[in-house]
């Protein structure tokens, strides 16, 4: 990791001290830290008032048990969380993951994160994040719906749309959020339709929000390629996983001209020279929920599935590589195979897929690097744009959203730009995503007092 001012060290060490045993928290706020050094030389009231202190502490976490009966009759526990990071921009809004790993430290990472992404958007959101520990993976549908009625019985009290918002992350797509949507309608009486994002089209979702975290990455990343005079077109692109984000992120690339080579799930990778035939990964992968090396099967000769344990899907060479499954997918070896295949372009796709080392790497090798506070902001864009249909009840077509979504990925790209250029360092990205996002949190803080 690269070196913190020396009048924030203080700071790292007492949220290390705070949260102890939350490496991927401790990673994520000492990243945002790297880069404030130059903010509180110009602005020392900063410090005067703790509002980096208060930016590091959660307003509120909370964590409950979610007990419910699996399909053979057995009772279950599994762990909720739900960590209402800022709200001084607007409601808490963020993601709900389930997988096996999350603990509170990841859902704090997230949260983190996810305020100043939100606040990148430019639009009235604050940061929040929740899950469980709970394993889609291999459940009925019977089993899902128990599991999300039970954590929405516990979570219900929380929520609002003027108070906190969740959507989607890791393992939660449209089935469950349908589900928790439905339990929250049903426990509440009335129905608030902007309490949640990512909902179905048929009952108040916005068209292009499914798609929109791996079209927004995609733009994003365009935006860097034209300024070095260049674009997707022609270019080969690899992308990890093969879930939400990873999968509109190929459809994006490819109406681009890029060739998407390989993709991946945590079991391994598929390398197909000719080019991902995505009708047939939505079909695995969303449909028939099947793993990535049924892709190779169904595909036939010449494409291949590479088992994890025998290898990484950032060995294959691309221009373009766009991390979109989970956090420190990319490692520092990973990086420098990338870079030693001539890597031009890296666009997180994914929450802090890149570890510290992979990101200097990047950086010195000159790749343009794009982090995922900047580069998946779309998601949680159109999502800002869901509650705004719902509160107008309205719904706008496809293309109109889309180009909504189209205007703020330039907007975000060129804020983090022109940040980076005010604050001396062109063409950081990760520098301009972290200030710009720190300084409109903080300046909000800073008017609403010591709350
Ligand atoms: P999905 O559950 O739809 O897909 C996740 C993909 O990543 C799957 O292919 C999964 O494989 C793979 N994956 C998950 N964990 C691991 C792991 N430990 N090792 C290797 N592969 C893994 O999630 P999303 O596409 O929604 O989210 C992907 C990333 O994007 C996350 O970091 C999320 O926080 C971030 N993000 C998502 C947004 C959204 O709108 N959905 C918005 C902004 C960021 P497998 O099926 O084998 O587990």
């Amino acid at each position: 990791m690269n070196a913190i001012d020396e009048k924030l060290q203080p700071i790292l060490a007492e949220v290390t001290r705070r949260n102890a045993g939350e490496p991927e928290f401790h990673q994520a706020v000492h990243e945002v830290l790297e880069s404030l050094g130059r903010v509180v030389a110009k602005h020392p009231q900063y410090l005067d008032l703790a509002l980096i202190e208060r930016i590091c502490e959660p307003e509120r976490q909370i964590i409950f048990r979610i007990p419910w009966v699996d399909d053979k009759g057995r009772v279950q526990i599994n762990r909720g969380f739900r960590v209402q990071f800022n709200s001084a921009l607007g409601p808490y809004k963020g993601g709900m993951r389930f997988h096996p790993s999350v603990n509170v430290g990841i859902i704090k990472f997230l949260g983190f994160e996810q305020t100043f992404k939100n606040a990148l958007t430019g639009m009235p959101i604050g940061g929040g994040k929740g899950g469980s520990d709970f394993d889609p993976k291999g459940k009925s549908d019977g089993e899902i719906m128990r599991f999300c009625q039970s954590l929405m019985t516990e979570l219900h009290r929380h929520l609002g749309e003027q108070t906190d918002v969740p959507a989607g992350d890791i393992g939660v797509g449209g089935r469950e959020i349908g589900y928790m949507f439905g339990q929250y309608k049903r426990l509440n009486n009335k129905y608030e339709a902007g309490v949640f994002t990512g909902k179905a089209l048929a009952y108040g979702g916005s068209r292009a929000r499914t798609e929109a975290t791996g079209y927004g990455n995609t733009y994003f990343v365009q935006a860097m390629l034209a300024t070095k005079g260049t674009s997707f077109d022609g270019k080969t692109v690899v992308v990890s996983g093969s879930g939400n984000v990873a999968t509109y992120t190929i459809e994006k690339v490819q109406s681009f001209g890029g060739k998407v080579v390989a993709c991946s799930d945590s079991s391994g990778y598929v390398l197909d020279e000719a080019g991902i035939d995505l009708a047939l990964l939505k079909e695995i992968k969303d449909v028939r929920r099947e793993r990535i090396s049924e892709y190779a099967r169904r595909r036939g000769a010449g494409v291949h599935f590479i088992p994890a344990d025998r290898g990484s899907v950032w060995d294959v060479a691309c221009d373009v590589a766009m991390p979109s499954a989970t956090q420190n997918e990319l490692s520092g070896k990973d990086a420098r195979a990338l870079v030693k295949n001539g890597v031009i372009a890296v666009g997180e796709g994914a929450n802090m897929p890149c570890t510290p080392e992979a990101v200097r790497i990047f950086q010195e090798a000159g790749v343009l690097f794009a982090p995922g506070k900047a580069a998946n902001a779309g998601g949680v864009a159109t999502s800002a744009l869901e509650m705004q249909q719902n509160a107008s009840r309205d719904s706008w077509t496809f293309d109109q959203t889309e180009a909504r979504l189209a205007t703020i990925m330039r907007g975000i790209h060129d804020t983090c730009a022109a940040t980076a250029e005010e604050y001396g360092a062109p063409g950081d990205y990760v520098l301009g995503a972290n200030i710009a996002g720190f300084v409109r949190v903080a300046e909000a803080m800073r008017m609403l007092g010591v709350i």
